[in-house]
């Protein structure tokens, strides 16, 4: 599990997101067998991810989801996650990996490239706001800082860290994001950038002094404060981070949906069943012969929940109007797809 803390600093001028992360990281490494890099370019963003929910949602029921969309070999990365921790993601290429650089440490840019950062962000009446820039670097923190001053006009500077050892396995991963509040003066300023230029980097920092001790550093005289979150009901004073993915059976079996019942039945013939894998997570369902006879025509979207396809009673198929959900998402229906009998 990981944790997520909150404070102030410069005379409340600074707004303060910290996130342990490496048990998060740690599980999608092994959910979705990434190679090191991937491990890095994934965990950034899922961290900064979880960061971006902290500052930029509002109530419990949203979502931000970021979509990094590089030319690199990774060919992207997609993350969600929300203000509770939870955090999910996938990258295209999980096996994708491009040689150290010169300092010897994983080149996350170059396995992303160049391209877009997009940001959907849910507002409170479900409505989703999207937004669009250049990817900086393709080192994720930096387009994540980039994004936050081009889109929401909010001064940051965003750390992001993930180190592997041996095998791969994530050692220590987190992140801190701190935000310049418009009351800010020079001094904090100067002290805050004066802080951040002496930096050997934040994993060097999180695996010798841990997620608090590591924060003392960052924000030396500027007194940093804890938000209590005992208030909003986090008992520990931290929100736990954890790799939670929304799939499950029932989700999965109405993917099948998306096949004609003649190539599911093909299924049924050829392989005696079908295997739905989640992108998202890696988890794989069976199902039987009889499960994927009992599969009614309906298609939801697998966002939102929204109808975008089902059997109506005179025999007709309610097809959804136009192309896109009322999510954002793109409406993905196979032409060929009848009601089974
Ligand atoms: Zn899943
Ligand atoms: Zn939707």
């Amino acid at each position: 599990m990981g944790r997520i803390l909150r404070g102030l600093a410069g005379e409340g001028n600074l707004r303060v997101v910290a996130a342990e992360t490496t048990d998060v990281v740690e599980e999608a490494r092994l959910r979705h067998g990434l190679s090191p890099t991937a491990t890095a370019a994934l965990g950034r963003a899922m961290t900064g991810a979880l960061l971006l929910a902290q500052l930029l949602l509002k109530t419990p029921k949203e979502r931000i989801t970021l979509r990094v969309e590089g030319t690199g070999p990774l060919g992207g990365i997609v993350v969600e996650a929300d203000p509770q921790g939870n955090v999910r993601g996938y990258v295209k290429n999980p096996k994708a990996e491009v040689p150290l650089r010169e300092d010897g440490k994983l080149n996350v840019g170059e396995l992303v490239g160049g391209g877009v950062l997009r940001v959907d962000r849910s507002l409170p009446n479900g409505e989703v706001y999207t937004s669009t820039v250049p990817l900086v670097s393709g080192e994720i923190a930096e387009d994540l800082a980039h994004y936050l001053w081009q889109s929401e006009q909010i001064p940051s500077a965003v750390l992001l860290g993930v180190r592997v050892k041996g095998e791969g396995e994530v050692e220590v991963a987190g992140g801190v994001a701190i935000q310049v509040l418009p009351g800010a003066g020079e001094e904090v300023l100067g002290r805050l950038e004066a802080n951040l230029k002496g930096l050997p980097g934040l994993t060097p920092l999180l695996r010798e002094k841990g997620l608090e001790g590591a924060l003392e550093v960052l924000l030396a005289g500027l007194g940093f404060a804890r938000t209590d979150l005992r208030a909003l009901g986090y008992l520990q004073n931290e929100i736990p981070a954890r790799f939670r993915c929304r799939c499950n059976r029932e989700k999965a079996l109405e993917a099948l949906v998306f096949f004609t019942p003649e190539e599911r039945e093909e299924m049924i013939v050829k392989d005696g069943g079908a295997e739905v894998v989640c992108h998202w997570c890696g988890e794989v369902y069976r199902f039987s012969p009889e499960e994927i006879r009992s599969l009614v025509a309906e298609v939801r979207c697998p966002d939102c929940g929204a109808l975008w396809l089902y059997p109506k009673a005179d025999g007709t198929l309610f097809r959804i109007e136009g192309e896109t959900c009322r999510c954002g998402r793109k409406v993905e229906l196979p032409s060929e797809t009848r009601p089974q009998a």
